[in-house]
């Protein structure tokens, strides 16, 4: 049985007394939570989530990583600097960073492999566009994202990375995938683990993201092949994510 994963995306909101409230508000309404929590910080913050968090339940991490392992690569984060901060995930092949800064799937898949060579966690995103769902693309979209981090690991390494599925037209959108449309590219994915891991993907949390919120939270989170989720905007207020944190429960 896999227990659930509630990640929260902060993207690139914050400050100091901001973060301090919310991270406070989280850390209050979690006593006896079951599932894993984490926040994925702005790289600034994590100095902040480290000192806030230590020696509490709640892990953090940052929001992508360099595929490089340090040098001239000005404006980038090495995975051993998000070790320097204690973190435990980040994030890889956000759909923000597939569009936005032209990140390939072989990117991604070097950003993976660099956050795990460091022990890192990584939380792999795939998702296809609206565009891509209404011409019957899904599969094969997510299937090549995923695929291109699987063919970089051995079978043996699967199992330790994080898969999230975010359709991109569900993201801060308000729309969500229907339960039963999450389920179905999750099964599939489940699937491609197994095929690359054997039974090894059995123990691989899938999450969904794309405008998770209180109120459609608990019913996606019933599914048996989403193992939680990566929440963007609901993870900006205390008492949103933790409605998600508890309809997990
Ligand atoms: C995200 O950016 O990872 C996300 C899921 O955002 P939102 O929950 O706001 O749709």
């Amino acid at each position: 049985m896999r227990s659930k994963l509630i990640v929260g995306n902060w993207k690139m909101n914050g400050s100091r007394a901001a973060n301090a409230a919310l991270l406070e508000g989280i850390a209050a309404g979690i006593d006896g939570v079951q599932s894993a929590i984490a926040v994925c910080v702005p790289a600034p913050y994590l100095q902040q989530c480290e000192d806030t968090l230590k020696g509490s339940t709640i892990a953090w991490g940052a929001q992508d990583v360099s595929a490089y392992e340090g040098g001239a690569y000005t404006g980038e984060v090495c995975a051993k600097m998000l070790c320097d901060f204690a973190c435990r995930y980040v994030i890889v092949g956000h759909s923000e960073r597939r569009a936005y800064h032209g990140e390939s799937s072989e990117l991604v898949a070097k950003k993976a492999l660099a956050a795990m060579k460091e022990g890192l966690t990584p939380i792999v995103c795939v998702g296809e566009t609206l565009e891509q769902r209404e011409a019957g693309q899904t599969f094969d979209v997510v299937g090549a994202q995923l695929g291109a981090v699987l063919a970089q690991l051995p079978p043996a390494a699967v199992e330790k990375i994080v898969v999230a599925y975010e359709p991109v037209w569900a993201i801060g959108t308000g729309k969500t995938a229907t339960p039963e449309m999450a389920q179905e590219v999750h099964a599939r994915l489940r699937a491609q683990l197994q095929a690359r891991a054997g039974e090894a993907a059995d123990s691989v949390a899938i999450l969904y993201g794309g405008s998770m919120k209180p109120d459609n939270a608990r019913e996606l989170l019933a599914r048996p092949d989403i193992d939680g989720g990566l929440i963007g905007g609901a993870a900006l207020k205390a008492q949103d994510f933790l409605a998600i944190i508890h309809a997990a429960e």
